[in-house]
Parts: structure tokens; C-alpha cells; sequence
């Protein structure tokens, strides 16, 4: 401990960048969308947003602003406890980008907004309906907050026309102290995904692990067996990355051996879907990993 950690080789190579890549990014100038892929340098962005070998682009988009009333100890997202007022066209405006925009899947994602009374439900979900309106083919998952466990902000949600209800656990049971705000905690979130489930069965729900903050391997067994327990259908593993010397340190790099053994441990729980590995994160390729599925 105190030392920070080496790069391992896994995390150093290149990805390989698909072909609808270039086309996507030279749309997105004039569209004043703001994307999590370019924000966070995400690494997979060749890859989601070329969408690799069967074509299926994918891009994760930002709204309420930029600024979260929360403080993860992972997340280098800044906080204040009274952000900038939403901008009550941003629903319009963001769905009219996103349609003309070119993508087959979208995830929807925001900051979590404890300053107002609904969390910003109503602001999601009128994103989602008018982007249906305007694109029904595209598939559309939101990755939402918590809602301080207010179960009627997730149905207003689940009920939006979307396809994907995902909502981050982000990581085991033992360690949400550690490492989510303290507004946040396992039961809560499990109960959100339990919720969006029971409010509409054909959603799928997701829910997303990063590895590498301490936590023991039967810790995220369990963890794994609540969170299907709980109903969640996709699930996804990657590394935590330290984003500034401020935030969590990186305590362990898992090897994409054990990322792999954990993809297989998640089919024989019965998820329909497990995304698991280093560079792995909640959206990668989320459209390629649930097209299929939807589709059912
Ligand atoms: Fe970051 Fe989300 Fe935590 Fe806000 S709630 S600090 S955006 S992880
Ligand atoms: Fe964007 Fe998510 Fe893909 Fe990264 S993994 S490029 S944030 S869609």
C-alpha cells in the first residue's frame, strides 16, 4: 500500500476503431450534444461509436448539466450543491441531435440531481418519449441515479418507452461506503433495480461492477448472486481507473483471466448478458451486447 500501481500490458494496447467512427464525429459539431465517450476520453470510443463488426453505434450522452450534487470517491464529475437550473428544452433539443444524429443505440445518462424534487425523472423520461417519437428504431437505455430511493421517479423512468433500465451498483456490497457518495448504498439501488423490473418486465435491467478497489473475489460472488436475485438481467465488469491523485486509489489490476472467469461465473448465474473485462465499461458496445435481446 501507498505506492500507486503499475500499468499492466492489458491496458496499454490499442483499440481497434470501426468504420461508422469518423462519420459520427464529424456529425457531432454542430449538434452541441455533449457526450461521456469524448468527456471521459473513454478508450472504447473507436469502437462504440464505429460499431465494430456488426455495426451497431453506440454513444453515451449527458444531460442536466455537468455539475453533480454528489461526490463518488471514483468519479471525477464536479460538485456542488446547487447546480446551474436544468434547461427545460434540453429534452426536446437533445432528442431532435440524437435522432438525426446517426446512432442505433443511445445510452442516456446524467449527473445525479439531489437539489431537485423529482431528481430530474420527468426530464429523463420526456427525453426518452421524444426521442421515440422522432426514431423508433433506435434503442435507447438510460443509466440513471438512484433517486434517493424514490420508487415513483423510477417508474416515471421505466415507463418513458425505453429499452434498457440500467442503474449502477458500482461496486460490491462491502465497499459502498468506500467508494459511492454516502447518499448511496447497496439496498437502495438494488431496490431500484428491483422496481423498474416489477414496473415493467419486458425492460431489461443492468447494473455495472468496477473491480480493482479492494474487494475479495467471494465478495463479488455474493455480490453477483444478490444482483440476480434481485432480477437484473445484463451485467458488466470492468477495471476501476484512478481518475486524478485525489480520488480512490487503484488497489489491485485484474487480470483479464480473472475479467474472463468472471464473464463465465455471470452466464451460469442465468444473466442474460455479462460484459466483463479490463477496458470493459457499464456502456461498451452496449448496443452490440443488447440488440439481440431486445429484439425478443
Ligand atoms: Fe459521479 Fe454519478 Fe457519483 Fe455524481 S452520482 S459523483 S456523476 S458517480
Ligand atoms: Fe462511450 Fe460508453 Fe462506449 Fe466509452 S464505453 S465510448 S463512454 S458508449
Amino acid at each position: 500500500k501507498g505506492e500507486r500501481l503499475r500499468l499492466p500490458p492489458w491496458l496499454k494496447t490499442e483499440i481497434p476503431i470501426g468504420k461508422n467512427y469518423n462519420k459520427l464525429k464529424n456529425t457531432l459539431r454542430d449538434l452541441n450534444l455533449h457526450t461521456v465517450c469524448e468527456e471521459a476520453r473513454c478508450p472504447n470510443i473507436g469502437e462504440c461509436w464505429g460499431g465494430g463488426e456488426h455495426g451497431t453505434a453506440t454513444a453515451t450522452i449527458m444531460l442536466m448539466g455537468d455539475t453533480c450534487t454528489r461526490g463518488c470517491r471514483f468519479c471525477s464529475v464536479k460538485t456542488a450543491r446547487r447546480p446551474p437550473p436544468l434547461d427545460p428544452d434540453e429534452p426536446y433539443n437533445t432528442a431532435k441531435a440524437i435522432a438525426a444524429w446517426g446512432l442505433d443505440y443511445v445510452v442516456l445518462t446524467s449527473v445525479d440531481r439531489d437539489d431537485i424534487v423529482d431528481g430530474g425523472a420527468e426530464h429523463i423520461a420526456k427525453t426518452v418519449s421524444n426521442l421515440k417519437e422522432r426514431n423508433s428504431h433506435i434503442l435507447v437505455e438510460c443509466l440513471t441515479p438512484d433517486f434517493r430511493g424514490d420508487l415513483t421517479a423510477v417508474e416515471k423512468i421505466a415507463q418513458s418507452g425505453l429499452d434498457v433500465y440500467a442503474h449502477n451498483v458500482e461496486t460490491v456490497r462491502e465497499l459502498q461506503r468506500q467508494v459511492r457518495d454516502p447518499r448511496a448504498n447497496f439496498d437502495q439501488s438494488i431496490s431500484v433495480l428491483r422496481h423498474a423490473k416489477a414496473v415493467k418486465p419486458e425492460v431489461l435491467t443492468k447494473t455495472s461492477i468496477m473491480l480493482g478497489l479492494g474487494e475479495t473475489e467471494q465478495q463479488i460472488h455474493n455480490t453477483m448472486t444478490e444482483l440476480r436475485e434481485a432480477g437484473v438481467d445484463c451485467l458488466t465488469l470492468g477495471q476501476y481507473m484512478q481518475p486524478t491523485k485525489r480520488h480512490l486509489k487503484v488497489e489491485e489490476y485484474v487480470t483479464p483471466e480473472r475479467f474472463a472467469h468472471w464473464e463465465e461465473a455471470g452466464k451460469e448465474m442465468g444473466f442474460i448478458y455479462t460484459a466483463s473485462g479490463p477496458l470493459v465499461r457499464s456502456s461498451y458496445k452496449a448496443g452490440t451486447q443488447t440488440h439481440t435481446q431486445v429484439h425478443y
